[in-house]
């Protein structure tokens, strides 16, 4: 086994291991999505990790993964997990390789990706990214904004609206504002049943994620290690 090899083994297992503990704190036993955030690691860390067992993954940058992801996704059938801000413009290179966009955070990009997704000839799931942040900054729509955005994305025909995503505040403690993202997850779910899944949860904070519900964790450096010594 290759040093490198054997080091993302061990992060898988230390980051299943806090997966697993978080779970029986909270008494859930429905393990959540783990995508496993790829930004600026070589594709060879991609090819290491699909061969460790790992299903889906996560870019935040259309540029590099644009470059990165083809040739992987099309001999592995890993599913692709754009998470990271999308440009307007972007829209149509993010639908080539993207199997579920969870920064959708506008009705601009809402049908862009839709026309996309329709000259590619396929359907997006797509979770709806929220702006958690009372001081702003990281991106997402408003809390209030987002029953008139899942109207308008379940009406669009090649977006399937699959929930909502969100990147902890930096200002708050995790642990609270996930709670306010499950709360409107469950609103949401009324008018939207399908909309079931809750994009929450990073290297730091997965427990409180967890804790509040995720169906999906997006964990990068807790597995591959800092991203400073990667450019
Ligand atoms: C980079 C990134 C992650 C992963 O962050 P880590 O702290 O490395 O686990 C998750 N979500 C988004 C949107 C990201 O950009």
């Amino acid at each position: 086994m290759s040093d490198r090899r054997a080091e993302l083994a061990a992060g898988l297992a230390r980051v299943h291991e806090r997966v697993d503990a978080a779970l029986s704190a909270a008494g859930r036993t429905d393990a959540p999505t783990l995508v496993v955030v790829t930004k600026r690691f070589p594709t060879s860390d991609l090819d290491l990790l699909v061969d460790l067992g790992v299903t889906d993954i996560g870019e935040n940058r259309d540029q590099e993964a644009a470059a990165k992801l083809p040739e992987v996704a099309a001999r592995s059938g890993l599913t692709v997990h754009f998470v990271g801000q999308v440009q307007t413009r972007k829209a149509g290179s993010v639908a080539r390789y993207a199997d579920v966009v969870h920064s959708l955070d506008r009705e601009k990009l809402a049908r862009a990706l839709d026309r996309a997704a329709e000259r590619e000839g396929r359907a997006i799931e797509v979770l709806l990214q929220v702006g958690l942040d009372t001081a702003g900054g990281r991106g997402g729509a408003p809390a209030a904004d987002v029953p008139a955005l899942a109207d308008l994305v379940a009406g669009l025909e090649h977006l399937r609206l699959r929930g909502v995503m969100a990147v902890a505040p930096r200002c708050e403690p995790p642990r609270p504002a996930f709670a306010r993202l499950r709360e409107l997850s469950e609103r949401l779910r009324s008018a939207h049943p399908g909309a079931t899944a809750i994009s929450a949860g990073m290297s730091g904070d997965l427990e409180d994620a967890v804790a509040e519900g995720a169906t999906h964790l997006r964990v990068g450096s807790a597995i591959l290690g800092s991203r400073e010594s990667h450019g």
